[in-house]
């Protein structure tokens, strides 16, 4: 069986990270979303927020599942006997910080491949913190996000 993760920080999930996930999910059996249950003062959303979006948002795909992780990606990929981490890709920013983690990954963990995908050209611009930002402001981020997380961010951001 072939399994792959997905680790990110999924603060929230958008339809960017649904994308390469679905896309993900057709080249191997199963795909787990790893979400990072580390303490960030960044993060807007907890560790259970974050896991219980990507949960909705991935209701109807059976094949994927979502989990949440602590220490070394190469260390929850081992854990869930994973043959390949999935990242996804945008036109600039990504290439060099994939690079440079892809690199140690693989000296901490040599048989475990990387697989990028690259991003929609619809979602090449979309990030979690340009989201957090715009909805801050009162930007309408709705064709963006799946409509649970809409109405999450919304609440989060009001207080
Ligand atoms: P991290 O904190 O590890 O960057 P993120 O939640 O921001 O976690 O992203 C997780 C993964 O999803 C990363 O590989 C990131 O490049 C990718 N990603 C984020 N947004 C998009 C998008 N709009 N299109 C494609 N990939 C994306």
């Amino acid at each position: 069986m072939t399994i792959a993760i997905y680790p990110g920080s999924f603060d929230p999930i958008t339809l960017g990270h649904l994308d390469i996930a679905t896309r993900a999910a057709k080249l191997f059996d199963k795909l787990i979303i790893g979400v990072y249950d580390i303490p960030d003062k960044r993060l807007l959303f907890t560790t259970a927020e974050r896991v219980e979006m990507a949960r909705q948002a991935v209701t109807g795909l059976p094949n994927i599942e979502v989990e949440s992780f602590t220490g070394l990606t190469v260390a929850f990929a081992k854990k869930a006997t994973a043959q390949a981490i999935v990242r996804g890709l945008r036109m600039s920013a990504d290439f060099d910080r994939e690079f440079d983690m892809a690199m140690m990954n693989k000296r901490l963990f040599p048989e475990l491949e990387l697989v990028c995908l690259m991003s929609s050209l619809e979602y090449q611009f979309l990030s979690s913190s340009l989201l957090k930002e715009a909805a801050s402001l009162g930007g309408n981020i709705d064709d963006l996000v799946p409509k649970h997380v809409a109405v999450a961010l919304k609440n989060k951001v009001r207080r």
